[in-house]
């Protein structure tokens, strides 16, 4: 029986639902060649994903097909599920992503696929969805393409040229765990293909800034993926702790450059919300699926998950370095407080800054200053003092604030004792987790 393209669509949009490596953060928009553009990535809009800003854009977020050869234990497409396998044309892919963007629905396209052939064959065809809808729809919206492990060089250089994000997901921690999860893929792949990714932007990079591309002070060299690249890792499915996600995350921070390390808490591929498309399992839920291999655990580790993010932000823009946030004998983020409150109550004689001669690096270890916040105190000590009161009109959070810092020598309040700090500053309480994502 042929599946109908709306069928194909409830199909690869819910087989994608678990890649979470997916913003339009970082784009400055595609500027090939040609006349009037729909659509551009750099307006914000609604629904499905935030990006570093903190907007939120809708994203067509989809398989090519959820056919694949691999058996990764997590994955619901792996070949040895049971569920309903379809695969989308090019033209099908580039037909709804024109419409769906002319009726508003979205903002960008979030395209993946299951290896259902060799790597570059796969890698091609995605390709050639992002170029014709660039060089024939005249698509000028946002495109991230997944880089399938084990293409080489020469498809992610002819990716780069159309999409404006391109990743490659790292999956796990370490190489024993993808061998025991995830046998078909290997660390040294991925990472090759990390590394050719940021030696070809390098390359542009270059490029666009020699004198023989740029005329009339605007540079005419192409652009390879504008918004750079980024990985996803999955939490929770294996046995490493959290320093040696942070430790990783910082080291592909530092070799190749990536936007963001997307952490995505494992859900058991039997525990996923699904259902059923003319009597096939849709591919979103395994009810019956069991693997030894996997941990047995109820939901996934949303908490983790939060403070992993959290930490990775220290590492972005709060010039923490892994080995301060994690240490040997603290390998786990602590799920009660966020890791800056973490570190400085192992700080405290660090503390009370005062925040009217600290410099921007001393303000950002003050827990319930942000970036924003420090930025705008050494703005306005320029012409004045800043008082707690102005600091909280700042945007700092004084709940924290107030025990870390002090005003022109003036303090609210400041207990000496780190349990007691510590128990006042717990974000999770009965009522469960309260979530301060930013200016922590
Ligand atoms: S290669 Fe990708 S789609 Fe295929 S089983 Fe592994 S994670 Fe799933």
């Amino acid at each position: 029986m042929e599946t109908s393209l709306h069928d194909k669509i409830t199909i690869l949009a819910g087989a994608a639902k678990y890649d979470a490596s997916c913003a339009s953060s970082g784009s400055t928009g595609y500027k090939g060649k040609g006349g009037d553009k729909i659509g551009t990535a750099v307006h914000g809009g609604v629904c499905h994903s935030w990006t570093e800003d903190g907007r939120c854009v809708s994203l067509l977020k989809v398989l090519f097909s959820n056919v694949c050869k691999y058996d990764c234990a997590y994955c619901v497409n792996r070949v040895s599920a049971d569920i309903q396998r379809s695969s989308f044309t090019v033209k099908e892919l580039v037909d709804i992503t024109c419409e769906f963007y002319k009726r508003n629905y979205i903002e960008g396209l979030f395209l993946s696929s299951g290896i259902f052939a060799d790597p570059d064959i796969v890698m091609e065809k995605l390709t050639e969805t992002a170029r014709t809808l660039r060089t024939e729809a005249g698509y000028g919206g946002y495109i991230h393409l997944k880089i399938i492990p084990g293409t080489g060089e020469k498809q992610i250089r002819e990716a780069g040229l159309w999409a404006d994000r391109l990743s490659v997901n790292i999956e796990l921690p370490t190489e024993k765990s993808l061998n025991c999860l995830a046998p078909e893929k290997s660390g040294k792949t991925i990472l090759g293909a990390m590394n050719d990714f940021s030696c070809v932007s390098c390359e542009y990079e270059e490029a666009r800034s020699k004198p023989k591309f740029i005329s009339s002070g605007k540079t005419t060299a192409p652009w390879f993926a504008p918004a750079g690249q980024s990985t996803q890792l999955i939490v929770g499915a294996s046995g490493e702790d959290d320093r040696q996600i942070i430790n990783l995350s910082s080291s592909l921070y530092n070799k190749f450059y990536l936007r963001r390390v997307y952490y995505s808490a494992f859900s058991h591929p039997a525990n996923r919300g699904g259902f059923e498309l003319s009597g096939f399992n849709t591919g979103i839920c395994d009810k019956n699926y069991t693997d030894p291999r996997l941990p047995e655990i109820i939901g996934p580790p949303l908490v983790r998950e939060h403070r992993l993010y959290q930490a990775d932000w220290l590492l972005r823009f709060y010039h923490f370095t892994a080995g301060e946030i994690l240490t040997e004998d603290e390998p786990f983020l602590d799920a009660h407080i966020d890791p800056k409150t973490a570190w400085a109550l192992r700080h405290l004689d660090f503390y009370p800054i005062e925040i009217n001669s600290a410099d921007y690096e001393t303000l950002l270890r003050i827990p319930g200053i942000g970036a924003k916040t420090a930025r705008r105190v050494i703005e306005t000590r320029r012409s004045r003092n800043v008082s707690f009161d102005t600091l909280r009109r700042m945007g700092a959070v004084l709940k924290r604030a107030r025990y870390f810092s002090t005003c022109s020598g003036s303090i609210i309040d400041r207990p000496d004792d780190p349990v007691r700090i510590r128990r006042l500053l717990s974000d999770i309480d009965g009522a469960g987790l309260q979530l301060p994502l930013f200016e922590f």
